[in-house]
């Protein structure tokens, strides 16, 4: 398959012979076939497809199926699949070795993209995955402050780090576990969680506990959907933490680099004391960084006591692929993304009303959700009331039509560079056909 050169084929048919075996295989060696819950479709039942590879925005199956493909390895591949820089910069840097456990100046240069585009972040740390950004900064954020207690907001995801797992959105929401076993109780006593965008109920926390540490959250949450911050409500929390000497811990593996070229801090004007990234800067291979303001880092071994470290952290091919990535991030880049995102909400909106199917949409620039529901929700409890049925009818009959939404209705779709006016028409005319059917 090659971009632009090939005529796609959306023309599925339900039979995934060659996926349900390799399901069935899978299965036995791997628990529940897949190396990530969410990939084994329990949200929305069925059986995953098999990717045998991907170009631009169109994923083909192990049976000759081809997708528009709205999941984009859950955020990274807002360039596409495939991209030419990024394959190239992977390829040359292999090369000259795939790790040396030993400083490359590959890694100051992605150091300085990050740091340049967020003027609160004047120095970073690069680890492997979001959950080693989020476990890491937490740690930071206790040694710094001195204090234990952490807050979350409810159905935020921040990986699955001990302190992070309880009220989780997205796959633990599917698996309809709150949080996970295994995970100490007096660790998650440390943690204490609030409802999305409710002022007041930070507040009575604040006064409640004199122990808080960290606040952390997702700017526009993604893992229960996309639901964005409420007016005000960041801004006010920022106010809220500088008050009481707590720190703001922005999570932006899913929204850095994808709603704003400085990330959902600079789209919203709000400064971090520690943010995490993750997906969009490793460009598809594993990596990720926290950072925020110099007197915080400074405090990370080997010039603090705040321990953390990492074998293949700063990855020549994961530094190559993600610096690759923000180059090409450009002005141009996110106004198109932007523009491409708006159209796919407003034209759905429009098939949904002509179908007279309640739903709601909500998005920002890169991401966006269609929830079954009279109104757009704002929070976690308001999610789970969506009609997930439907949903589920809507995601299959999508998949039928050649169209690979994201396999929960508690995940964002996401919109990337390659996803071009031949593929969106596509995209709009299975949603009618799907719509009309529900
Ligand atoms: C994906 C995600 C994580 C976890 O990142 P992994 O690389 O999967 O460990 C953390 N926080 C947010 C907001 C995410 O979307």
């Amino acid at each position: 398959m090659s971009q632009h050169q090939v005529q796609y084929d959306f023309s599925n048919v339900s039979r995934h012979v060659h996926s349900e075996q390799m399901f069935e295989r899978a299965k036995a060696l791997i628990p529940g076939g897949v190396n990530s819950p969410v990939r084994a479709f329990n949200a929305v039942g069925g059986t995953p497809i098999f990717i045998a590879g991907a170009d631009g925005a169109v994923l083909q199956d192990m049976d000759g199926h081809q997708y528009v493909d709205f999941v984009g390895s859950w955020g990274p591949m807002i360039l596409g699949h495939a991209n030419k820089k990024v394959i190239a910069a992977i390829t040359e840097t292999a090369q000259l070795g795939t790790s040396f456990g030993a400083p490359t100046d590959r890694e100051t240069y992605l150091a300085d993209l990050i740091c340049d585009r967020h003027p609160h972040i004047d120095m970073v740390r690069l680890v492997n995955s979001g959950t080693e950004a989020t476990m890491s900064a937490i740690r930071l954020a206790r040694g710094f402050t001195g204090k234990e207690r952490l807050i979350k907001c409810d159905g935020h995801y921040h990986g699955h780090g001990d302190s992070l797992l309880v009220a989780a959105g997205s796959g633990a929401a599917s698996a309809g576990i709150p949080g996970s076993a295994g995970v100490p109780k007096a660790l998650a006593e440390l943690t204490t969680v609030v409802p999305w965008n409710d002022m007041a109920a930070m507040e009575s926390v604040f006064k409640t506990y004199d122990d808080i540490a960290a606040v952390i959250i997702e700017p526009v949450a993604g893992n229960m959907g996309c639901v964005p911050p409420a007016e005000g409500y960041l801004q006010a929390l920022r106010k809220l933490c500088t008050a009481h000497g707590v720190l703001l811990i922005i999570d932006e593996v899913m929204t850095g680099f994808r709603v704003h070229k400085g990330s959902a801090q600079t789209l919203y004007g709000i400064e971090p004391d520690i943010a995490c990234f993750g997906k969009i800067i490793g460009g598809g291979l594993p990596l990720a960084a926290y950072g925020g303001r110099r007197e915080i880092m400074q405090k990370l071994a080997p010039l603090g006591p705040v321990y953390q470290a990492g074998t293949l952290s700063g990855n020549p091919l994961a530094v190559a692929a993600g610096a690759a990535t923000v180059e090409q991030l450009t002005d141009d880049v996110y106004k198109k993304v932007d523009e491409t995102t708006l159209h796919i909400i407003k034209e759905l909106q429009k098939l949904t009303a002509k179908h007279n199917i309640p739903a709601a949409f909500t998005g920002v620039c890169g991401m966006f959700s269609i929830f079954f529901a009279d109104k757009a929700p704002t929070n976690f409890a308001e999610v789970k009331k969506t009609d997930v049925e439907r949903f589920k009818k809507f995601f299959h009959g999508m998949l039928e039509e050649g169209v690979y939404l994201a396999p929960s209705p508690f995940e964002a779709c996401f919109v990337s560079y390659a996803h071009d006016d031949s593929l969106i028409e596509h995209t709009l005319s299975a949603a009618d056909s799907v719509l009309a059917g529900l």
